[in-house]
């Protein structure tokens, strides 16, 4: 009989189990795929990446999710143990080979004594024992309408969007080069497509023209999000829209010609072994048969060949402020947290950051004590705090962490000073709770030191 059910084992649920489990808690993760799959998934893996193989930053002095990463990894995080250790070429960014990171996550804690993983869908939340809800922006119909049920409101809805994922020996490198913007990183991790001006046009041109998908009538009216917008939304804003998005080319300098581009398109490593790579910031809804035409205009993608192709899902969430306490408890039914990207937070750092949290809050309570959230001056807690009660339930909206959810600082900073004083701030924050809370100060883990390396 286990002590906890966590429901869903994509980036939050996995990272919870993992935490109750390294806790001395008995954990059943039941996890549909196997028996069902979403709109966007295509494995059974647990913590499968659905779109991009990004964590984004990892400087952890300059950047909050950087910042997050740090903090996750001082808790002794699943998520990021993986990640670190299936990392690929991405400049100052964490990317990591894909199905690498789900096989190693779905391998720890298949072989965890402590976790029993189940493949089932869950139809409706549990009348009774400790639980934790954490089925994501696709969590099945049946599980979401028992949730509308029992919270007395809607569910809200957003888009997110897939980008394509092109095979590497299928783009011609006599046109494309390799470079870092502003050679970041190893100053050579991303392939470079140059455009001159009027082959930018005709292809903005192309994506306002392009057949796109149609809704299905469930997702009409649904806002998308702005961080994962479709590439024709963005250029339908202005024709120099994308020059000063996914296709800028500052920071940017063809070796052949010595010069800069027009426009740039950005690939990415998606894999590591590098015959994948992703098209930075081209999640789309444009139909397959139009994509696969009009991003073979690109100069150095006329013959490629596509691994995937774009796509455009609906995401789901509760108004966690109105509805979580500072536990990620559900207030009408405080056996119930909720945890990962259905409480309104934004990206796969973030789901499993608050996967970390849930499971740790569990973990406490379940041997008799409360774990006190972390300060709203480190990154887990602002990201807490935004969700929890930071933000106005009405207008509540899916976030990445950003500086803006942390306190000010006491005083005035330069600009340049000011990301090195919260970091700073935030390094001390998470010291001092820690200590009080008489967790293991951050030591030299498994994982930091495959980050350091
Ligand atoms: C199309 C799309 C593209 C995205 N692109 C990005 C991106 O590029 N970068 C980024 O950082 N974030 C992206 N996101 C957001 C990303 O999904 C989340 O950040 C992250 O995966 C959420 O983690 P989670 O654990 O909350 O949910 P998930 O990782 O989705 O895990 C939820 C799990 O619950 C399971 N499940 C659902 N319902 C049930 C049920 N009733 N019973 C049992 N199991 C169930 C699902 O099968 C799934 O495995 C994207 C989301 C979508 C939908």
């Amino acid at each position: 009989m286990a002590d906890v059910h966590i429901i869903g084992g994509g980036l939050a649920g996995s990272e919870a189990a993992w935490q109750l489990a390294e806790a001395g808690v008995q954990v059943r993760l039941s996890e549909m795929r196997g028996v069902e799959s979403t709109p966007a998934h295509h494995t059974d893996s647990l913590a499968e990446l659905v779109c991009s193989n990004s964590f984004r930053s990892d400087d952890a002095d300059n950047n909050a999710v950087g910042l997050l990463h740090a903090e996750m990894r001082a808790l002794g995080s699943l998520i990021m143990r993986e990640g670190d250790r299936h990392k690929v070429p991405a400049g100052s960014a964490l990317a990591v080979d894909r199905d690498g990171f789900s096989a190693g996550v779905t391998e720890a804690l298949t072989a965890h004594p402590n976790v029993t993983i189940v493949r089932e869908r869950v139809d409706s939340l549990p009348e009774d024992g400790a639980t934790i809800v954490a089925t994501g922006p696709l969590t099945a119909a049946s599980l979401a309408a028992s949730i509308g049920a029992t919270t007395g409101l809607d569910s809200l809805a957003f888009f997110d969007a897939i980008a394509p994922i092109v095979h590497r020996d299928s783009i011609d490198m006599d046109v494309a080069w390799f470079q870092s913007r502003w050679d970041k990183g190893d100053g050579h991790d991303y392939i470079n497509c140059p455009l001159e001006k009027d082959q930018y046009l005709a292809f903005v041109a192309g994506l306002l023209d392009g057949e796109k998908t149609e809704f299905r009538e469930w997702e009409t009216n649904t806002p998308y999000f702005e961080g994962c917008m479709p590439i024709e939304v963005m250029a339908s804003r202005g024709v120099e829209t994308l020059r000063h998005g996914p296709m800028k080319p500052f920071g940017l300098r063809n070796p052949r010609t010595g010069k800069g581009a027009y426009a740039v398109v950005q690939l990415r490593q998606d894999n590591a072994l590098g015959t994948l790579w992703n098209i930075v910031g081209f999640q789309t809804k444009l139909k397959h048969a139009e994509q696969v035409r009009l991003f073979r205009t690109i100069p150095g993608l006329e013959g490629a060949e596509f691994a995937r192709l774009g796509g455009l899902h609906r995401n789901t969430f509760i108004r966690s402020p109105e509805l979580l306490d500072a536990q990620l408890r559900l207030k009408a039914r405080p056996h119930i947290r909720f945890a990962g990207q259905i409480t309104g937070c934004e990206g796969y750092v973030e789901s499993a950051a608050v996967g970390l949290l849930a499971g740790r809050f569990a973990a406490a309570e379940l041997m008799g004590s409360e774990l006190a959230p972390p300060p709203p001056t480190t990154a887990l807690g602002a990201l807490l705090s935004h969700i929890t009660g930071g933000a106005e339930a009405d207008s509540y909206q899916p976030m990445n962490v950003n500086f803006g959810l942390f306190p000010p600082l006491d005083g005035k900073a330069k600009k340049a000073e000011r990301k090195l004083a919260l970091t700073g701030r935030a390094r001390q924050s998470l010291s001092e709770w820690l200590a009080a809370q008489d967790i293991p100060a951050p030591q030299a883990s498994e994982s930091q030191a495959i980050a350091a390396a």
